[in-house]
């Protein structure tokens, strides 16, 4: 029988996780599917207890079920534990568990590029928290944590032993990562909007990794390569979480460079 994988989240908007997992079994011959469902908070309860059923074989989740999931399942991995949020959900010997691919995405990602010494992350929401779980997973010795909400970064710092700064100092901290989770540069109304300060250069010895992966490459990006710097697109971090979701659910690994190619080519597609 055809298994059934999905992304539960509301709203749902255009994804690209089922390009990629459909991709995948079709190219490791697995007898399954991937299907985007909205799934309201008011709805999630319902939807868990189909899962619980057998309905599913795993789940993407995202915003704004990645901390309610977590009192359906039967137990967290250490990763997902730490962080507080589960993005993936998969089953193991009979039980549903819980584990976070966004933070291993991000570990992933900047794995082979380091060491860091400081790090910088812009914005204090879902994704910020996985960016300073992973920093502290790759060992950076310093965390800052910049937020327009100067309350939310001083709220994620603490419960994670990294330090907040204020958002106008973000320039000035002598980082040597920079990590964007906020969405400006985002196409639409943001895509002109940039994180870092438009009259401070940015500092050429600065990797710069913006979440944001449409556009590809951001404003942000676009003045970090200008000024020098190594950047990092997020499509690399959705990559890597992707792979990660589709091993745990399978076992099987998906080749990152035909899967880089997949995704670019359907970003770029007119
Ligand atoms: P979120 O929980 O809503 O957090 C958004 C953060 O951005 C908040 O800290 C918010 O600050 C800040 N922000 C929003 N508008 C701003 C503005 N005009 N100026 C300064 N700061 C602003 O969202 P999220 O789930 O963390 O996602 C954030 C972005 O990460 C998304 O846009 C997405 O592009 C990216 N993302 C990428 C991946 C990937 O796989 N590459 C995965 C997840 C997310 P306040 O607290 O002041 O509101």
């Amino acid at each position: 029988m055809t298994e059934q994988y999905a992304v539960i989240g509301h709203p749902l908007g255009h994804t690209l996780s089922p390009l990629l997992h459909n991709w995948g079994f079709e190219h490791r011959h697995v007898d399954a599917r991937y299907a985007a469902l909205p799934v309201t908070p008011g709805e999630l309860d319902g939807f868990m207890e189909r899962v619980r059923g057998g309905a599913f074989a795993g789940l993407s989740v995202t915003i704004p079920h990645k901390r309610a999931v977590m009192a359906h399942l039967d137990g967290l991995t250490p990763r997902a534990e730490a962080v507080g949020a589960v993005n993936t959900v998969f089953w193991r010997d009979g039980l549903l568990l819980g584990e976070n691919t966004d933070v291993l995405g991000i570990v992933e990602s900047l794995r082979n590029l380091g060491p860091f010494r400081r790090g910088l992350v812009l914005g204090a929401g879902g994704a910020a928290r996985a960016a300073v779980a992973a920093l502290k997973e790759l060992g950076l010795g310093g965390i800052f944590v910049v937020n327009r909400t100067r309350d939310k970064a001083e709220a994620l710092a603490r419960e994670f032993g990294a330090t907040a700064a204020p958002w106008e100092s973000r320039a000035t901290l002598g980082a040597d990562l920079l990590v964007n989770t906020t969405p400006l540069g985002m196409s639409g109304e943001r895509v002109e909007e940039c994180p870092w300060p438009g009259n401070t250069p940015i500092p050429s010895d600065l990797t710069v990794f913006d979440l944001v992966y449409n556009p590809l490459v951001t404003i942000l990006l676009q003045r970090a390569k200008a000024a020098g710097c190594r950047t990092i697109s997020g499509l690399e971090m959705f990559l890597r979480q992707g792979l990660a979701q589709f091993k745990l659910w399978t076992g099987l690994d998906l080749d990152p460079d035909q899967a880089r190619t997949l995704l670019l080519n359907a970003l770029q597609a007119p």
